[in-house]
């Protein structure tokens, strides 16, 4: 197969792990026989220091005209303590995530059995957890309007939903959960939101079209609870832009950690395929960045953008020998690993390509 894949490392360990990243496709595309050929773009921070824009117009362009996209992460401190900066990384995200209609958000979590001991949640509430979340991205409160008023003293970001927005990441949610356990749970705040009620009604209306699926609503408190206290409980979690966010980050902890988790952005356009960790500048240069939610979302791109479901399986499977040999990188490592055994974003990213 011929593809052409964009990467686009960003800021942080986005560059650190993305490496790493790249280096499994190329590692597939040598033992299948793919051609994969590649090039690489600005975002985040290094966009804004290279051009001044965190979206440069030479990245969309080559986003849109991409098989796919291999995507690292943005942020950097300089901007996370300065909120009045006009110009920001994450503008650079979000307007990629508008621009390429990026509306749904996948992020499968599922624990590696060897990571049992790694999360701090007890082993036997966790084992056997495996989730599929459908984030909504393009929607709700990070693209209404946003200001300030009263010269600054008060100030307002409005929440809002269309009936086609909840509607087309709902179904692609229950399509999803017709391939796994066929049980939905949709997450919303309908006690409280108009945005809310909203996506209920869309939500139940469309729900007899897919009889065998077993649909159940959770307010995102209640849902943000059963996460810790019986993750088992869910299969696919449908949920508005804002609460995906924060339950994602809340569920990332029944994979053991950030670094092992990978997510799909797909819609209209070009799928973008990336961790869901960000630039983390408290690791960023030091080499200890755990690289396999970066290698999980190439095994994402393969399946989703592809359909090379053997190639992906092989990636997951090389991970998961990975583990099982006792190799760790510091942030899934515990007192009981041998120093030996606690390797680095590269050292971990050799054993990976080894196992494929
Ligand atoms: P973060 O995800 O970067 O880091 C949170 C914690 O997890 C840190 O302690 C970090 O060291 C650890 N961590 C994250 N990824 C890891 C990995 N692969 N291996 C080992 N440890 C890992 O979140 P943060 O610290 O809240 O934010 C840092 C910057 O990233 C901010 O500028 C923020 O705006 C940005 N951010 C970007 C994205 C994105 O690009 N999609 C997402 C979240 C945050």
């Amino acid at each position: 197969m011929k593809k052409h894949i964009l990467v686009v490392p960003g800021d942080g360990i986005g560059q650190e792990v993305t490496a790493v990243g790249k280096q499994v496709l190329e590692k597939i595309a040598e033992k299948y026989g793919h051609e994969f050929t590649y090039d690489e773009a600005l975002i985040g921070h290094v966009a804004i220091e290279a051009t001044g824009n965190p979206l440069p117009d030479e990245t969309l362009t080559k986003m849109r005209a991409s098989d796919a996209v291999l995507f690292g992460a943005v942020g950097h401190p300089k901007y996370d303590n300065d909120p009045t900066a006009k110009v920001r990384p994450e503008q650079g995200l979000l307007k990629m995530r508008k621009e390429l209609g990026l509306f749904a958000n996948l992020r499968p979590i599922k624990l590696f059995d060897e990571l049992l001991e790694a999360s701090s949640i007890k082993p036997e509430i966790l084992k056997g957890a495996d989730i599929l979340f459908f984030r909504e991205l393009t929607g709700d409160i990070y693209f209404g309007e946003k200001g300030r008023k009263d010269d600054g003293d008060s100030a307002y970001d409005i929440a809002a939903y269309s009936k086609y927005e909840v509607e087309r990441i709902a179904r692609k949610a229950f399509e999803a959960a017709r391939t796994r356990r066929k049980k939905l749970c949709s997450v919303d705040k309908a006690n409280v939101l108009e945005t809310s009620r909203l996506w209920r009604e869309v939500v139940q209306a469309i729900a007899p079209e897919y009889p065998d699926v077993e649909v159940e609503h959770q307010f995102v408190d209640a849902a943000a609870m059963m996460l810790i206290k019986d993750p088992r409980r869910f299969d696919v979690v449908v949920t508005a832009n804002l609460f995906g966010d924060i339950l994602t980050d809340e569920a990332s902890q029944i994979a053991g950690s950030m670094g092992m988790l990978a997510s799909a952005s797909v819609g209209e356009s070009t799928g973008v395929y990336e961790p869901i960790h960000g630039s983390a500048h408290d690791i960023t240069g030091k080499g200890v960045a755990n690289p396999m939610a970066s290698v999980l979302s190439a095994a994402l791109l393969l399946d989703i953008s592809f359909g090379l479901k053997e190639e992906s399986d092989a990636i997951i499977n090389a991970v998961d020998q990975v583990l099982k040999a006792g190799y760790r990188t510091r942030d899934i490592a515990d007192s009981t690993t041998p120093a030996e055994q606690i390797l680095n974003t590269e050292a971990i990213g050799q054993k990976i390509l080894e196992l494929i």
